[in-house]
């Protein structure tokens, strides 16, 4: 009995290595697809704008002198708005290395719901002068433990998506509420929507739809940052496509659990 007990053991054992291997390698075939992905990426994303700020530049120090104000305007305008869009890609870049390394301390203070959106809003606003704004913020919106910095950057994301995905002319939604006593954030859109089927994947990384479609330039980081972030604020976030018409809806709900309540609000006004 104890030699078929050792020799059923010794399959186990056996079983485990290869399991072990297999595991690794696929780690490491992982590993080495996210490598190459986020190469690809990253050559594309920096070299486009990169590109048309070279282009903008030479025009303007060849021909600078004989263009009128509004050709010259335009073409500082080009060299602005793509310098922004290689600060966010870098920005998102950063924000992906903290989340992978683990190093991600979200600050706990109270934050107002309420000035988030608005600096959100204010932040992006450069993205959004294609379309219109509407916020339905409910009034009496209580203060939570958030980071107010990772809070508006996921706002900043999901309105810089909003913007790049659906028309011009078309308007994008901000409504904050209390649900029971969670906190819900939908911000949406009149854009094409998400696919029915991957409306989960594309909290993935690098994944977008229509992968090949480079006309909307983007890394297929924002929406997996927007997760890491509010799951690591303790919230959770989902995308589902708008009932009534065309569009994306994407959901933020923060749990009541993280509402400051009254007493510490009057501790912290007597400090
Ligand atoms: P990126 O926008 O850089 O590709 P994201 O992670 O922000 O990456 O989004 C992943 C994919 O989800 C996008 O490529 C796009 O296909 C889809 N998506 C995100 N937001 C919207 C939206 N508001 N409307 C339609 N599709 C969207």
């Amino acid at each position: 009995l104890l030699d078929a007990i050792s020799d059923q053991a010794a399959i186990a054992i056996e079983r485990i290595n290869l399991a072990t291997d297999i595991d690794q390698a696929r780690v490491i075939a992982e590993t080495e697809r996210l490598r190459s992905a986020l190469l690809t990426s990253i050559s594309h994303d920096l070299r486009t704008p990169l590109s048309s700020i070279i282009g903008s530049v030479t025009s303007l120090r060849s021909f600078g002198k004989s263009f009128d104000g509004e050709t010259r305007d335009e073409l500082l305008l080009t060299i602005q708005e793509e310098a922004e869009r290689l600060n966010r890609f870098v920005g998102n870049i950063l924000d992906m290395t903290k989340l992978e390394s683990g190093s991600l301390r979200p600050k706990d203070g109270p934050v107002d719901p309420e000035d988030t959106i608005f600096a959100a809003t204010r932040a992006a606003s450069r993205l959004l002068t294609h379309h219109r704004l509407v916020l339905e913020i409910a009034p009496d919106l209580p203060l939570l433990r958030l980071d107010s910095i990772l809070f508006g950057q996921v706002l900043f994301n999901l309105l810089d998506n909003a913007a790049k995905y659906a028309p011009h002319g078309t308007a994008i939604t901000i409504r904050a509420q209390l649900s029971d006593d969670n906190l819900r954030i939908q911000v949406m859109d009149e854009g094409p929507g998400i696919p029915p089927q991957d409306l989960e994947r594309i909290f993935d990384k690098f994944f977008r739809v229509h992968g090949g479609d480079r006309r909307r330039a983007g890394t297929g980081l924002g929406l997996a940052i927007c997760r890491g972030f509010v799951e690591a604020m303790g919230g959770q976030i989902f995308a589902e496509n708008r009932p009534d018409r065309s569009g994306a809806c994407i959901i933020i709900a923060f749990p009541g659990k993280l509402t400051v309540s009254r007493s510490e609000i009057d501790q912290l006004t007597d400090e």
